[in-house]
């Protein structure tokens, strides 16, 4: 329990940990989640962890993105580390910004369309194709590189016929990179839960939030 200045009772006051399940609206769907919250222990007033701002929001987003089928950061992450590619050579590839690639393994939401393209990405013929009509289009050699690479994992995927327990550990891999957003099926339905939620104090506090959602980036880092 820690002291913080209470905004509503101008008191440096002890401080619960309070987990408050909530209906947010994310690009236009409406997603029960749980934020957590700091509760004032003389007014009762409940306020965000000034220390981790941006906590509710990544929960927010994991939730989006569990729910449209979107990967998470660290799977995009882990595509272009399948590859062993820098950040500026994947986001290249795939022409996209550097900072783009970097705000998405950072937390913030893709669009559908990037998230096409890394899903798209995991095929190693696909992006080989890709960089390859880039070194014909350039001549430049760290293409070269870049194609050995991925050349090398397509290899791994084609010589898995040979390999039973290689074959296992990629399917895992792949499994992990593709699967991972459908692993924690929800059984709970939101509808019954927005009819709960509908009065209470919460719903203001996530009006108020929402005030600010649109300035998050991302930038900070991961923290959940
Ligand atoms: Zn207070």
């Amino acid at each position: 329990m820690k002291k913080i200045f209470c905004i509503n009772c101008y008191e440096e006051s002890k401080h619960d940990e309070k987990f408050v399940a909530e209906i947010v609206n994310v690009r236009g769907l409406d997603l029960e989640v749980e934020h957590r919250y700091l509760e004032c222990t003389i007014c009762g007033e409940l306020m965000e962890d000034p220390s981790n701002l941006d906590y509710n929001y990544i929960i927010d987003f994991k939730e989006y993105r569990r729910v449209k089928g979107l990967l998470q950061p660290e799977e995009i992450k882990m595509i272009r580390e399948m590859y062993n590619m820098s950040q500026r050579d994947f986001a290249d590839v795939l022409g996209m910004s550097h900072a783009t690639l970097c705000r998405y393994e950072g937390g913030a939401l893709q669009t559908e369309h990037h998230n096409s393209t890394f899903i798209l990405a995991t095929t190693p013929n696909a992006l080989h194709k890709l960089v390859y009509m880039k070194f014909q289009a350039t001549g430049n050699e760290k293409y070269e590189n870049m194609l050995e690479n991925i050349a090398r994992v397509a290899g791994d995927i084609h010589n898995l016929s040979s390999n039973k327990s290689d074959h296992l550990e990629l399917e895992r891999m792949r499994g992990e990179l593709l699967g991972y957003t459908n692993k924690f099926s929800k059984t709970q339905s939101i509808g019954t839960h927005v009819t709960k939620l509908l009065s209470g104090k919460h719903i203001k506090i996530h009006e108020d939030r929402r005030k600010v959602m649109s300035n998050f980036k991302g930038e900070s880092g991961w923290k959940v």
